[in-house]
């Protein structure tokens, strides 16, 4: 029996990410309110959030100092915009606190709302450089199976999970995944970490010569994949792949949307894994979640060619109303002091072996085939089949079914594709919250078993 406000929502939203045939049986999970790592729902009960929202509330809920900046900067001046020189201080100091992070050489910065926004703006500029270097063939963007990008034409061409193809007419032409770099479930018999990186390397290899390296543009990577299965990269892996785009000039953009601002331990992704993207996409913990804002940064050479482009066609054609939004820059800017006055990515490092050494004894468990992660982050594979890893029949839902005990236990966790389940808290979570997760994530399998 689906409680009141249930009962309106199965009636009036569409929910995304949401198998819409079943939805009206289980109905939502109706939150209310959150303080710290608790959400609350509309009954009361507690969950500890074992997702931070959707990767993204890293100082957790009832942040005071979060929401008194985004009043004040309500108060002071709650909408202008940027569009035709227009400025205004929250996204000025913002650029110039983000120029100072950045771990890779950035001449400016273009703000988003979404993630999905900040990866779309790199491809329309990876073509605008291509354009503007005088070499229009060189568009096809690869990605990676299971990847996961966005959800607009652009993005969801890139992400690699089928929900996001299968019957939207995606991807696009010039959108070309190469493999996954799960070692776990994609590695042949005996191969280690080093030769499986070194194979797909030459997977990639071999695709952009089939292609035509004059017509391969820019190759698209998160540090760890998230929404793919919170699958972290094999030994090797990016140094052989970035050696495979600099044969090719192929540009590099990183996807940081999970892993910037402090998820691994490290400010960005990039840093923790060693990647030297040539630009990187950010959202999600750029304002803890609380206000919508993305961003992605732009290298010297691309700048020049925007200003070249600008002259010749007499504007930069490109952005929302709400980039850089004056609420969300004033989110970020506090979020931001916040995380270097108490000193967040430095706790996540301390806190990670802690986080790691539950996760790793998951291994231990009758269901489980993988338990593996960085930082504070993690993914666990459910498998029929220790020994073969063999899987469920997808049908069977397992994982699905673990996620739904977990929320029972008053434990919120994600359940993604191929039987994974994602653990991503918010950075600020106490050991003692760590050892709660893992106990009732503990309960939720065993009751799954
Ligand atoms: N990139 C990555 C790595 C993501 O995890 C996500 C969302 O989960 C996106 C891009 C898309 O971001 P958004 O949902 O804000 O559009």
């Amino acid at each position: 029996m689906l409680s009141n406000l249930a009962a309106r929502d199965v009636e009036t939203l569409i929910h995304p990410y949401t198998n819409l045939a079943t939805f009206r049986e289980t109905g939502p999970l109706v939150l209310e309110r959150g303080h710290g790592v608790w959400v609350y729902d509309s009954d009361g009960r507690p969950y500890l959030e074992g997702m931070a929202g959707l990767w993204c509330t890293a100082l957790g809920y009832s942040n005071e100092e979060l929401v008194e900046a985004a009043t004040e900067q309500m108060s002071r001046l709650p909408f202008t915009h940027l569009f035709s020189g227009r400025s205004h201080d929250p996204a000025i100091e913002l650029a110039e606190t983000l120029k100072e992070l950045m771990p890779i050489p950035t001449s400016k910065v273009f703000f988003t709302s979404s993630g999905s926004e900040a990866n779309d703006t790199q491809v329309k500029l990876t073509w605008y450089l291509n354009n503007a270097l005088g070499r229009p063939r060189k568009k096809k963007i690869i990605s990676r199976i299971r990847g996961y990008h966005g959800v607009t034409v652009a993005t969801a061409s890139m992400t690699g999970l089928p929900a996001n193809h299968a019957d939207w007419d995606l991807p696009l032409p010039g959108f070309l995944h190469t493999a996954c770099a799960h070692h776990y479930r994609f590695a042949e018999a005996g191969e280690t970490e080093e030769a499986f990186s070194a194979r797909l390397a030459d997977e990639l290899e071999a695709l952009i010569l089939r292609e035509d390296p004059d017509t391969v543009a820019a190759f698209v990577a998160e540090p760890v994949m998230g929404a793919g299965g919170a699958v972290v990269p094999p030994a090797g892996y990016f140094a052989k792949i970035q050696a495979v785009l600099n044969r090719y000039d192929v540009r590099f953009i990183a996807d940081e949307v999970i892993c910037g601002f402090g998820r691994l331990g490290t400010w960005f992704g990039s840093e923790a894994l060693g990647l030297r993207p040539d630009t990187l996409s950010f959202a999600k913990g750029v304002t803890s979640g609380y206000m919508p804002l993305g961003g992605v940064t732009v290298d010297e050479p691309l700048y020049r060619a925007m200003v070249s482009q600008s002259a010749k066609l007499g504007t930069f054609g490109h952005g929302t109303t709400y980039s850089g939004h004056p609420v969300a820059c004033a989110v970020a800017l506090k979020t931001i002091e916040i995380f270097r006055r108490d000193r967040i990515v430095e706790g996540v490092a301390e806190k990670a072996p802690h986080f790691q050494a539950r996760l790793s004894a998951l291994a231990e468990h009758p269901l489980i085939g993988e338990a593996r992660g960085i930082g504070l982050i993690g993914g666990i594979e459910i498998v029929a089949d220790k020994r073969t890893k063999r899987q469920y029949e997808p049908k069977a839902g397992v994982a699905a079914r673990c996620v739904a005990f977990a929320q029972g236990e008053g434990l919120i966790v994600r359940f993604l594709a191929g039987d994974r389940v994602a653990i991503c808290p918010p950075l600020v979570i106490a050991p003692g919250e760590i050892d709660t997760l893992f106990d009732r994530l503990t309960r939720a399998l065993d009751r799954t078993a």
